[in-house]
């Protein structure tokens, strides 16, 4: 149909069969004596033109239809989901519902590349954060290494030490490795929960007894302030890693002399846990973005040498798989506070 819309074609070849009638009529006007002959025709051609104007616009309607009904049925299609089982009828304001289905389609879509081009970014940074963490110790081992070969082996002086520090590089190496691939395990949830029930102060003890010797090469005191007895539904192990995370953020990033305190307090059917310090604390612009993998607080701060930078991670990630919530709230220079929720157990 070329630059015509389906209207004007109607209009043209409605026009043809009404030209091609009156010809008809001129010759055969004899026929009708009477009436002058200019009437006839104009009579004829109107009635031709309505009848040829109304079959070819049925017509072309049907064929305009049929188009949209199948532009419809591809959107649609396209936007199908398991539960739809039949095809949708299309009536009334047809291309009405086909502008909405296809708004709606085009809306969708937008979404969707609005989100991969979020994951690629969040992909990208990721790998770049690792790649980051990766090279530290990696280069410190390499620098150790060097040196011992290049006469440091044959210095009692400092062979061991060098030793001892190329082994520290790996061990941290060894950490990052580890919880990647919990924190891969827990995202793609082929980690299985093994939930119980059991006794928090328990796993708060033991948490305790084994972060012991950091705690006290660092000086910074480890309470645990829990009832006799708190049962919760919940993944012993992990649980055990939820305090170590914490209790290690806590001994890194507090001050000589300072103290740690585990307590909980009930919240209907969840008890509330809370494990403060009166370490470095924190400033507030940081706290949104805490739990992000590999989010480090400024530059400037020393860096944990044993962090894998994704403790936090791991910790939001547990308590969320057990269907709690975490929060943090800190001060800067006075100390932090980590509060998250688990289920009582009856
Ligand atoms: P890291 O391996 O660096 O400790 P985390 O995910 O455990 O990684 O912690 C992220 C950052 O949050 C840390 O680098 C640190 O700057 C900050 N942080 C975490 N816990 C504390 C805390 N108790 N006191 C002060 N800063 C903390």
């Amino acid at each position: 149909m070329g630059q015509f819309s389906p209207r004007q074609v109607a209009l043209f070849a409605a026009l043809l069969v009404a030209t091609v009638g009156c010809a008809v009529l001129v010759i055969i006007a004899d026929l009708l004596p009477g009436l002058h002959w200019s009437v006839r025709g104009l009579m004829f051609f109107a009635l031709l033109f309505l009848l040829a104007y109304g079959i070819f616009s049925f017509g072309i309607g049907r064929f305009i239809n049929n188009r949209i009904n199948l532009l419809y049925r591809t959107v649609h299609d396209l936007r199908r989901t398991p539960k739809d089982k039949e095809d949708p009828v299309l009536r009334g304001d047809v291309i009405g519902q086909v502008n909405t289905e296809v708004a709606e389609w085009a809306t969708e879509r937008a979404a969707e590349i609005k989100e991969l081009q979020q994951r690629e970014a969040f992909r990208r940074e990721f790998i770049g954060n690792l790649a980051h963490e990766l090279k530290t110790p990696i280069f410190n081992i390499q620098g150790y290494i060097l040196t011992l070969l290049e006469g440091g082996l044959e210095d009692q002086k400092v062979n061991r030490d060098f030793l001892k520090r190329a082994s520290n590089g790996v061990d941290r190496l060894m950490k990052i490795v580890e919880d990647l691939d919990m924190i891969t395990k827990l995202e793609s949830g082929v980690m299985d929960l093994r939930i119980t029930r059991m006794d928090l102060n328990e796993v708060v003890s033991e948490s305790i007894a084994s972060m012991e010797i950091l705690a006290k090469e660092k000086d910074v005191r480890l309470i645990n302030e829990l009832g006799p007895q708190l049962l919760v539904k919940a993944d012993r192990n992990r649980m055990v890693q939820v305090f170590i995370n914490l209790f290690n953020n806590a001994i890194n990033y507090g001050k000589p002399g300072g103290t740690c305190t585990v307590r909980s307090f009930p919240l209907d059917d969840n008890v509330l846990v809370e494990v403060t310090d009166n370490g470095i604390g924190i400033s507030e612009e940081h706290l949104p973005r805490l739990f992000e993998r590999f989010y480090r607080v400024g530059k400037s701060r020393a860096r944990n040498e044993g962090g894998s930078g994704l403790g936090l991670a791991i910790v939001k990630h547990i308590i969320d798989v057990h269907g709690g919530t975490i929060s943090v709230k800190s001060v800067e220079g006075k100390g932090t506070t980590f509060n998250f929720t688990l289920r009582k157990a009856p």
